[in-house]
């Protein structure tokens, strides 16, 4: 059987999985997104997840046409129809169809959608000898303009940022924020280790909150490593001990090159290879 989307409370095979030209969330990219990932059967801090899709919607005026727990329920019959234990899930609410105007009261039917498919992970050479990262020149969207910490639809900024990066030959790239402080990257909220301290920007760095970044956070603090949220630099990056990535996706993966300058031995340092062993603990019990 094809792998099967959800849109709107139904189920298509991928290839009939379709939905308006006029829907706004391809017009103008008026909706918001999660993604997520289960791991034997189970949603990886769904309450979370959903918490953010909701906050999100929100913060666009965007009404979700289900409850928490009827989108939980889909995601988990979207899996099971699909015969999918370890995957990666994609929630999507689109502002619905209207017309050729940005007026989003002259859309209807906001879209839910939700395809569940296999992971597809960096290489696992990444997360054995890291990744090589360069700062982009886009900054990351001003708080004030277009809050980072809206999931939306609308990831341009990120997308430019993410073009510098590879055409630099770098799968991931550093994003600063409007002062210049290290904010996160393309697609990952970053950390540093420090003098044996946890560093990580602050969300008025003008980050988005990752869902995996609070749940390092909380395995470092459980572990008795000090963590700081706090505003950095590419000064701290640079003489930082260790470095590493955060997201859904990648989950956590060392960073040893940044703008052409190695972190510290220039090889995944140990407190990050320690708290991906934890990190894997709490997935894959
Ligand atoms: N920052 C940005 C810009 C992201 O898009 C993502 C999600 N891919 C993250 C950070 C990581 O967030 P999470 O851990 O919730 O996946």
């Amino acid at each position: 059987m094809p792998l099967q989307i959800y849109i709107a409370g139904k189920l298509y095979d991928k290839e009939d999985a379709k939905i308006s030209v006029y829907d706004h969330g391809l017009l103008y990219g008026d909706g918001v997104f999660e993604g997520m990932r289960s791991y034997s059967g189970k949603v990886f801090r769904l309450a979370e997840h959903l918490d953010r899709l909701w906050d999100s919607a929100q913060a666009i005026w965007l009404t979700i046409p289900m409850t928490k727990e009827e989108m939980a329920k889909a995601v988990y019959d979207t899996l099971k129809v699909n015969g999918i234990e370890d995957g990666y899930i994609r929630l999507v609410v689109t502002r619905g169809a209207g017309s050729l105007g940005l007026d989003p009261n002259r859309t209807s039917n906001p879209q839910v959608i939700i395809i569940t498919d296999h992971i597809a992970l960096y290489p696992r050479e990444y997360y054995e000898k890291g990744l090589e990262l360069v700062t982009a020149s886009t900054m990351r969207n001003h708080p004030a303009a277009l809050s980072p910490r809206i999931k939306s639809l609308n990831y341009l900024n990120n997308i430019l940022a993410k073009i510098e990066g590879l055409k630099a030959g770098c799968v991931e790239a550093l994003m600063l924020n409007h002062k210049g402080e290290v904010a996160e990257c393309t697609g990952d909220n970053i950390f540093l280790i420090a003098k044996g301290e946890l560093l990580t920007p602050p969300i008025d760095a003008g980050i988005l909150e990752g869902i995996t970044r609070n749940a390092v956070i909380d395995i470092a603090r459980d572990a008795g490593i000090t963590t700081r949220e706090i505003s950095l630099t590419r000064y701290d990056v640079y003489v930082a001990d260790e470095c590493f990535l955060t997201g859904s996706a990648a989950e956590v993966i060392p960073v040893v090159k940044v703008d052409n300058r190695e972190i510290g031995a220039g090889v995944p340092g140990p407190i990050t290879q320690d708290l991906i062993r934890r990190f894997h603990e709490l997935t894959r019990k």
